[in-house]
């Protein structure tokens, strides 16, 4: 048993026009990663379409609706500011979230021993009833969900290390003491939330925010002294993790200065906390990571760290 690959073409054809930072060369660079030597052998599974149904877990059906009659014959439509549908965004916008329900039925069945979802766009910023920050629908949310509502699981955490604080996540988890949201992100930057007063209804919302220019020795302190013990308390079934790799140091559009090595290192933390909690089960989702250098550099250690699991 090994990692398991979802993703699709058609996460290529998902264009936000041009000078988008969250643009198709992404993926193709995520991609490059994979068909390298030492990843080239993990099974690869085409990300499914989620259902409507699985969406409406975590967003309002209104908001599913009109985000679906939304998608334009031609040009470009504007969800917000940065989130952007094209006429080719319908099948991206669901194999994302799609892909994050099969790899966890994939883990949860025992035939990958962990996963990572390589998709576009990205989830984590998007609310129950608003797009915002390149993402549309909640990737990991809906994954979270599909592991309790189909799976029979009852408690899931996601740990977050993108840049940017999960605004959306947070405010599907908030309410639930099943569910755990941890994220470290550089504060002050969009979308702005993400303060260490925001704990949830349990205390079940943990964040860390990290000063600008902050890097290795506070992302670590941040990830042993705060995230990784409530983790540990909460007692997960199933970690996700939204993969983020733009606080590399390379990355335009804030400024930490993470590594590699620090993604290496998250991950292999990560993974450690679920062989002891969880029977190892993780699955991660691509999140941000605006540089092409920095998204290869981190997507590479974090996959490591996966495959050593
Ligand atoms: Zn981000």
């Amino acid at each position: 048993m090994t990692t398991a690959i979802f993703t699709h073409p058609d996460f290529l054809a998902h264009d936000t026009g041009p000078g988008h930072p969250e643009r198709p060369e992404r993926i193709a660079v995520v991609w490059e990663v994979l068909d390298r030597d030492e990843f080239r052998g993990l099974p690869r599974h085409e990300a499914p379409e989620a259902e409507v149904e699985q969406l409406r877990w975590v967003h309002d059906p209104a908001y599913v609706d009109a985000v679906l009659s939304a998608v334009p014959d031609n040009g470009h439509v504007r969800l917000d500011a940065d989130t952007v549908l094209s006429p080719t965004s319908r099948s991206a916008i669901l194999r994302a979230a799609g892909a994050v329900c099969a790899a966890v039925d994939a883990v949860l069945d025992g035939t990958a021993k962990n996963a990572f979802c390589a998709v576009r766009p990205c989830g984590h910023h998007a609310e129950p009833a608003r797009a915002m920050g390149f993402c549309v629908f909640n990737n990991v949310a809906v994954g979270a969900e599909h592991a309790r509502k189909r799976r029979g699981l009852t408690r899931v955490a996601v740990v977050d290390y993108d840049v940017h604080h999960g605004n959306g996540t947070q405010a599907m988890f908030w309410d639930d003491a099943d569910l755990f949201f941890a994220s470290t992100h550089q504060s002050p930057l969009y979308p702005g939330t993400g303060s260490m007063r925001e704990t949830g209804v349990a205390d079940n919302i943990v964040n860390a925010p990290l000063p600008p220019n902050a890097g290795t020795v506070e992302f670590r302190q941040a990830m042993e002294r705060r995230i990784l013990p409530a983790l540990e308390e909460f007692q997960p079934e199933l970690i996700l993790i939204s993969a983020g790799f733009d606080a590399h140091t390379r990355d335009p559009l804030a400024s930490l200065n993470f590594t590699g090595a620090d993604f290496e290192w998250a991950t292999r933390k990560l993974v450690e906390a679920a062989n002891r909690l969880c029977g190892g089960r993780v699955v991660s989702v691509l999140e941000g990571g605006y540089d092409t250098l920095g998204l290869a550099e981190g997507c590479a250690a974090h996959l490591q760290a996966l495959m050593r699991a």
